[in-house]
Formats: C-alpha cells, structure tokens, sequence
C-alpha cells in the first residue's frame, strides 16, 4: 500500500542534470581514444536530487525546473513522474537539458564537467506562473544551480505568502550576494559553502577543513556574521551544526548546538548534503509544532543512510528506511 502523502507541500525550484559516468583506468589524453569500463546515466542536479529526498520523506513536493526538449528530458518528467513529485518543467527548445559528464579514475579520482544549459535559462516568468502553489505550500527550498533570477522570484513569492525561505547555498554562485541572503530564513552550508560565505560577505578568512573542531561558541559567532536568521552547518562525517538569531522562532530552546553523526557504513557521500536539505524541509512540514533540533536530527539520519549507497538520487533513503534503522 503507498503511504499517504503530508500536506502542506514543499516547493522546490532548482536544477536537474543527467549524469553521465565512466569508469576508466586513466583519464583520456589529448588525442586518445579510451575504452570505459563501465557506464552508467542517472538523473541528478541538486534541486532534482533534494526534491527526491523530500519526496521521500512522504510529503508532498512540487518541483520547477527547466529542462531541454531532449531525450534527458523526458526522462526527467518520467522520473519526477515514478517519484510522485508534481514537477512543472519549462521545457526549453534553445538549450539542451542540463548534464554532467563524469569520468572516474581507477583510483577514485574524479574528472567532472558540467553543461547547465537549459537550467542557465530557468526565468522568473515560469516561477510566477506557478504562483497559485505558493498559497498553500509551507516551505520554499531553492540552491544555487539556476539562473538566480528563478531564485530571487521565488523567494520573494514565498515572502510575500509566509512560506519558510530555505536556501542550501550550493555551489555557491558568483553573484550570490548579501541581498539574496536577506531574503532566507534558513541556510544550509557545508563546510566549504560556509567558509566561501564568511569570505564574500562576512569578510572573515577561515580554514574550512579544520572548522568542524571548532567549539560551538566560535562556530556560533562566526555563523551570526551572514545575518541569516538560522543556519545548519553540515560537516560531513562530524555531523552538523545549529546557530539561530532566535531560537524560539523555529521552536528550538538553545541559540546553537550540535547533531553528532549517526554511524554508517558509507561507501559513496555524492549527494549526502542535498539529502540533507531536502530530508530537512520535509521534516519541517512533517513534525509542524515540533522544534526544529527533531527536523534536524531527521535529516541528519536521511543524509547518513544516502551514503550508504551509491549515486545520489537514488541513494535517498525513504521515511520507512529512517525509521526502520533509527528507531
Ligand atoms: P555535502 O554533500 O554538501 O558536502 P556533507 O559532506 O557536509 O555535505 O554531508 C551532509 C550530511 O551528510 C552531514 O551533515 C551528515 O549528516 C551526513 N554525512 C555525510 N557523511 C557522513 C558519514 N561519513 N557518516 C555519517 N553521516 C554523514
């Protein structure tokens, strides 16, 4: 029997990529023509990804994105279809759907490129024409793997009706600025995010390798300098990180804290910080009147268990597997 679905939804916006990956013994030389070992496509870019992951955690998902008039694209409605996730594709004939071409070394290393192309083309038009979901959705959550200008619609459309503005700020974009920071209530940085942040608009240099042995009054002070109300460091295998302005107005009793890891037998980590954001925002609306500390430890666990498997959207583990391990 499929579980019933939460309402209010979460609105996602954001990309989606066709992974493309190899497997080679070395990486091709100019002029060399390689046999791969191995092949493999799988859908992929951070907003597909962590819609997927909210999806999965049982509450309902709208998801706008853009994607080329292509065969990767009609894999893209066909997927967002199976996940039970209402998407609303601007489907674009000048660009071809975003794609990664993924070649991987026998040693592990990576060697990745990245065509957005239609993602790049994703405008506020088609964001204000889904405008009707954003009367009865409780959370917005948008990346950085899109035009901005998609975002910035976004945000300000989820203002103006009270939904919760989430941004997971990945990768993070050349024009991200302080402005668009203002216009989130959340944040959701890995390490490397984080220290970039603190650099452009906290103007503070720090070490993004050794941050996750900071002490909490310091990871504290050093969050407080974006001037976003809440932000969620995540750090990897050390768990995460919780700082508030206010702690009460998302329900939690401390201004910060921290989520210890949960224990895993991870074998792939692609994609563990976009179930994270996307595990997050589905807790929010699954554990309404709760503090938030619960939705955090959720996702945590969501993220932990995506590692465990391989890829990244079809690592997300679903609410049942949460539960079933963590219980
Ligand atoms: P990103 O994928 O953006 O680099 P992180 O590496 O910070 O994100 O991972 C996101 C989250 O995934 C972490 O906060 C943690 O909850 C979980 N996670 C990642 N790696 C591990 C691990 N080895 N063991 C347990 N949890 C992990």
């Amino acid at each position: 029997m499929t579980p019933a679905v939460i309402v209010p939804a979460v609105i996602v916006v954001g990309s989606y990529n066709q992974d493309y990956a190899w497997r080679v013994a070395h990486a091709p030389r100019a002029g060399e023509t390689l046999r791969g070992e191995d092949f493999r496509s799988a859908p992929g870019g951070k907003g597909f990804n962590q819609a997927v992951a909210c999806a999965r955690q049982g509450v309902a998902t709208h998801f706008i994105g853009a994607i080329g008039a292509d065969a990767a694209g009609d894999t893209a409605q066909r997927l967002a279809t199976g996940e039970g996730i209402d998407a609303r594709w601007l489907r674009r004939d000048d660009a071809a759907t975003g794609s990664a071409c993924i070649v991987v070394e026998a040693g592990g290393q990576n060697r990745i490129i990245v065509a957005l192309g239609a993602n790049e083309r994703l405008d506020s038009a088609h964001v204000q024409a889904q405008s009707a979901l954003f009367t009865d959705a409780q959370v917005l959550l948008v990346q950085l793997e899109n035009n901005l200008d998609a975002s910035r619609a976004a945000l300000a459309l989820a203002g103006k009706h009270g939904l919760l503005r989430v941004l997971n700020p990945a990768p993070v974009h050349p024009d991200l600025d302080a402005g668009l920071l203002a216009q989130c209530e959340l944040l959701t940085p890995n390490e490397t995010e984080f220290a970039l942040l603190l650099e452009r608009i906290g103007s503070e240099s720090i070490d993004a390798a050794t941050l996750a042995q900071q002490d909490d009054a310091s990871l504290h002070r050093l969050a407080r300098r974006l001037g976003v109300g809440s932000i969620v460091i995540t750090l990897g295998a050390h768990g995460c990180f919780v700082s508030h302005a206010d702690a009460t107005r998302l329900g939690d009793d401390s201004a910060c804290y921290r989520i210890a890891p949960e224990r895993v037998d991870a074998i792939d980590t692609t994609g563990a910080g976009d179930a994270f954001s996307g595990a997050l925002v589905a807790a929010i609306v699954r554990f309404a009147g709760r503090p938030l500390r619960d939705a955090v430890i959720h996702a945590n666990r969501v993220a932990a268990l995506s590692t465990e498997k391989a890829g990244a959207a079809p690592a997300m583990p679903h609410y049942a597997d949460v539960l079933r391990r963590f219980a």
